[in-house]
């Protein structure tokens, strides 16, 4: 994507999820960590939705999940996003145990499965800022 203009809504990092923008830039996916209870947690917060603890460090999962539900989108909701119709919206789950909602890449809409192994894919859109996708873990064995 370098050297073309984004045109598509970024995300803005806060200082709370700079770290995490930082991770994907570092081919990382970051996560957040609960000194107190131990649960790991996505998105990025100030205080633990567990135990209300404010003392979370940051750790880097393994990047491996699995699709927990997905829809596909047919219909651009934003008129950048036209040109991607039909994608795949999901919500994958972490080997690590978060949920995060994200895009399923590398494969076609009517390839993905719920459970279906997958995989952290980056892109670099800008200079700043680096998305965060999934991409299947093991090729599409459909043929
Ligand atoms: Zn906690």
């Amino acid at each position: 994507m370098a050297g073309e203009e984004y045109r598509k809504p970024l995300p803005q990092p806060s200082e709370t999820s700079r770290p995490f923008w930082q991770g994907t830039q570092a081919r990382e996916l970051r996560l957040q960590q609960c000194r107190d209870c131990g649960k790991r947690i996505f998105y990025p917060r100030a205080i633990c939705p567990f135990c209300l603890s404010e003392h979370l460090d940051w750790v880097v999962a393994t990047g491996k999940g699995k699709v927990y539900s997905y829809t596909v989108v047919r219909r651009a909701m934003h008129p950048a996003f036209q040109e991607d119709v039909p994608y795949v919206l999901a919500i994958v789950e972490l080997d690590e145990g978060p949920r995060l909602t994200t895009n399923i890449v590398g494969v076609g809409p009517e390839d993905v499965r719920v459970d279906m192994p997958v995989q952290a894919a980056y892109d670099d859109v800008t200079p700043d800022i680096t998305l965060l996708n999934f991409e299947p873990l093991l090729g599409p064995e459909m043929n």
